[in-house]
């Protein structure tokens, strides 16, 4: 059964259960849940002396901070629906999103409302901009805000900490929401398209912080590194959703660097954490990375990009520990389908994929073929799913939600197969096949061949234009530090293993891959580099 279906409700029971423990981690900071719900109070009454009222849109653009999780309570106390922006985005993007959803406030990183936000706001709907900083809460303080530092601000925005000061200890009218009542806006990155926001429900959130909990053991004990960026459905839930609901305290730095991360990991021993497998490359690879770093843990899933089954291998061998598979989208409020207790992916003889789990509970994940009628196991098409996590539709956008959730239902986009026990296969995503004159090439299986050598880092395949088979097999490799390998000889290596008309005819070696924020390997990028 869902314990809850309002995610002001679930919080609001961790609150009453354990005031005094710790809700978040941030270098030598240490916030309650007491002190959570008190500074959430205090901004929801801010915000609602502003005039933010039930159904407004308050927009986080910011980096894994704990004011991030303190906004996305306090928007619930004051009846809103938070908007969740990619720190990364500039002027055009951000535009965009706050004009989408019409958000009346703006929180921000004084960084960010200087460098980027400042040139956009006066075009939009927004009539507040609280900023803050990453120096905030870092430390242990005697006062009740750690680290609050007053600054006088000149340019017409209000400081977050000077305004929750203003109104710790007042209240606000108590709110409650219904399953179908939308929790937050997340967009996607706009691959296809402009990009979109999906509705992630209250409904949606408490389930799949439900499932993260009890998939992952995640106890009122545990706690929660978060390696993911807060603003992705992976950070929202998998990061806060779950600690939220379980009461284990959430473990944050400011953003990704491996070595932060590792002395954040040696410092606060977190039980559980899910991120792109990318990111857990680069913490392996990192100067001083040692075995015991990973002891405290007691489950992790690599989720939001394939992971090789030997890269699989190497991280156990590595860590002493199994990497899990996740496998979700914005549009599922991450988890779809995840590796069960117990029980290890198995890897397709065949296409040599390594599962990304089983349907996860309550969850129909139906694989449509071209004609939309499901296809028998084991055949190939396009990957369904139908459940409690899938979003209400996109914001404002009636004709995109009925062409990717027709009935509720999503239509990934994604290309896999379900086997005769029931394990998910991804294949890869429908746009990224390369048609080499007329064969269809799967990239992901090529880039798991490059990671079974030695040498390879990191690896991501794209189709070129070929004159003679329309498009032809790249490869952009980067090496371990240390490592040699010539691109011929990676090349015959790829040969020796597949079929001739799938191997890389060009592998071109990379410092670095181009990433997204959540660690996906960008092939769009690689495709169409810029400037091009
Ligand atoms: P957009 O859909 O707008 O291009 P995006 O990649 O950021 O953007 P997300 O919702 O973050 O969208 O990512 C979902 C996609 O990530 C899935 O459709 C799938 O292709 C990929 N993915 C997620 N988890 C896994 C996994 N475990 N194995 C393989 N691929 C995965």
């Amino acid at each position: 059964a869902v314990e809850f279906d309002d995610a002001l409700a679930m919080v609001r029971a961790t609150f009453a259960a354990r005031p005094d423990d710790a809700a978040i981690k941030y270098f030598d900071g240490v916030l309650t849940w007491r002190q959570l719900d008190e500074q959430s109070t205090a901004l929801a009454a801010g915000l609602r002396e502003h005039g933010f009222e039930r159904g407004d849109r308050l927009a986080v653009y910011l980096q894994n901070v704990p004011q991030f999780v303190i906004a996305m309570v306090a928007t619930w106390k004051a009846g809103g629906i938070m908007v969740s922006i990619n720190p990364m985005n500039r002027e055009r993007e951000l535009a965009y999103q706050l004009e989408d959803s019409g958000a009346k406030v703006l929180l921000c990183l004084e960084s960010l409302y200087d460098s980027v936000a400042r040139k956009v706001v006066p075009d939009t709907d927004v009539t507040l901009v609280l900023t803050t900083s990453e120096l905030e809460y870092q430390n242990r303080h005697d006062s009740r805000l750690f680290g609050s530092v007053s600054r006088q601000r000149s340019d017409g925005t209000t400081d977050l900490v000077e305004l929750i000061e203003a109104h710790l200890g007042e209240s606000v009218p108590d709110v409650s929401y219904g399953v179908d009542d939308v929790a937050f806006l997340t967009y996607t990155s706009g691959t296809t398209g402009v990009p979109k926001g999906a509705m992630n429900t209250h409904g949606n959130v408490c389930f799949t912080a439900q499932v993260y909990r009890d998939y992952a053991g995640v106890g009122r004990d545990g706690s929660v590194l978060g390696v993911a960026p807060l603003f992705h459905i992976t950070g929202l839930i998998g990061h806060i959703g779950v600690c939220l609901l379980s009461g284990s305290s959430l473990v944050l730095a400011y953003r990704f660097e491996p070595q932060v991360v590792l002395d954040a990991i040696r410092e606060h021993r977190p039980t559980f954490t899910i991120g792109a497998i990318t990111v857990f490359i680069a913490l392996m690879n990192a100067p001083g990375f040692a075995r015991e770093d990973f002891e405290s843990f007691e489950w992790i899933y690599s989720g939001g990009a394939a992971i090789a089954p030997s890269v699989a291998e190497a991280f156990e061998k590595a860590t002493g520990l199994p990497i899990h598979n996740a496998y979700g989208l914005t549009e599922t409020t991450s988890p779809m389908t995840l590796t069960p207790r117990g029980v290890a992916s198995p890897v397709d003889q065949t296409s040599g994929a390594f599962s990304v789990g089983c349907p996860v509970n309550n969850t129909v994940v139906r694989i449509l073929g071209e004609d939309g009628e499901p296809v028998p196991l084991g055949e190939v098409g396009e990957i369904c799913a139908k459940g409690p996590q899938v979003v209400l539709g996109y914001w404002g956008k009636e004709k995109e939600t009925e062409e990717a959730l027709p009935g509720r239902e999503l239509r990934s986009g994604d290309v896999g197969f379900m086997s005769p026990e029931g394990w998910i296969f991804i294949v890869d995503r429908k746009k990224d096949m390369i048609n080499a004159a007329g064969y269809k090439v799967w990239p992901r299986e090529v880039e798991d061949v490059l990671y079974g050598h030695p040498a390879v880092r990191e690896a991501a395949v794209v189709g070129v234009p070929d004159e003679y088979r329309g498009e032809t097999v790249k490869a952009f490799v980067s090496l371990k530090p240390g490592s040699q390998a010539t691109p011929e000889e990676l090349i015959a290596f790829c040969k020796e293993r597949m079929a001739a008309y799938k191997y890389p005819r060009s592998i071109e070696l990379v410092g670095e891959l181009p990433k997204t924020v959540t660690g996906k390997i960008l092939r769009r990028e690689l495709r169409e580099p810029a400037g091009s």
